[in-house]
């Protein structure tokens, strides 16, 4: 196919990890940074953050959303740290017109959590590129943010950049930076992959039949996300990057959608 034909923007789940993977060099920011340079520079971007999380569907709707210092007991480098992109109230009012599955409503409040900064500020660090942010309504069916995600696919076919950014398997307190990788979380990471590559949406909605989800997704929040990108995919085929278990705990994994390379 003649590549200037095809205009449709890939979409992406990073599994974002530690808000320090904003300011470090390590494997994991070198590769969000090389996704970027690998696929056509978006107009605008769409992020759904396992940060924030409401009662209900918001879209970010200010010219200028804040950075969010969203955690706490990191170094004074990351409190300083700012990522001034600016909003777009125009795609904002597109969404609101565009999903249908539920009402998303317009917000003034929320800005730029550190679940959207610490990825972007490696994947786009001139802070130049709109940016707004989609919030996880957790009193929702598991469905519907699939759905939701279905919904967006169109933006893709106007230049927008779709991110996922949570984790497939994310559970803090059992952490362990010395420790092999638990078994649950290894095997709840590898169910991730084996579905996304059957496109299998039922078992990723239904993760929670899955035993090893009670301890891989205590709660759902970095995992929801995921469910966005896969909506928004479209059936594409899957490649993955980060395939790694951090701290014993934290699935690392990345998946792209659209890319040609
Ligand atoms: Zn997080």
């Amino acid at each position: 196919m003649n590549k200037s034909l095809n205009t449709r923007m890939p979409v992406i789940f990073i599994g974002h990890g530690s808000p320090e993977n904003a300011i470090e060099k390590n494997e994991f920011s070198d590769s969000w940074k090389n996704i970027a340079k690998n696929i056509p520079r978006p107009k605008a971007i769409i992020c759904i953050s396992a940060h924030w999380t409401s009662n209900e569907t918001k879209v970010t709707m200010m010219e200028n959303p804040k950075t969010i210092h969203d955690f706490y007991g990191f170094p004074k480098k990351l409190y300083d740290m700012q990522y001034p992109a600016p909003g777009s109230v125009n795609l904002a009012e597109s969404i609101i017109k565009t999903v249908k599955t539920v009402r998303v409503k317009p917000d003034l409040d929320w800005g730029l959590d550190h679940g959207t900064w610490s990825v972007l500020a490696n994947m786009y660090p001139d802070a130049n590129i709109p940016v707004v942010q989609l919030s996880l309504d957790e009193s929702l069916p598991i469905e519907k943010h699939l759905e939701i995600g279905e919904e967006l696919t169109k933006f893709r076919d106007e230049g927008v950049l779709i991110i996922g950014s949570g984790n497939a398997v994310h559970n803090l307190s059992a952490m362990n930076p010395s420790g092999k990788e638990y078994e649950w979380a290894v095997s709840f990471d590898k169910f991730v992959k084996e579905r996304l590559e059957e496109k299998d949406s039922k078992s990723l909605v239904e993760y929670k039949k899955k035993s090893s989800a009670r301890y891989a997704v205590p709660t759902n929040e970095h995992y929801l996300p995921l469910l966005y990108v896969l909506g928004v995919s479209n059936g594409d085929e899957p490649k993955f990057y980060c395939e790694k278990i951090f701290y014993a705990s934290l699935s690392m994994r990345c998946v792209v959608y659209g890319m040609d390379s």
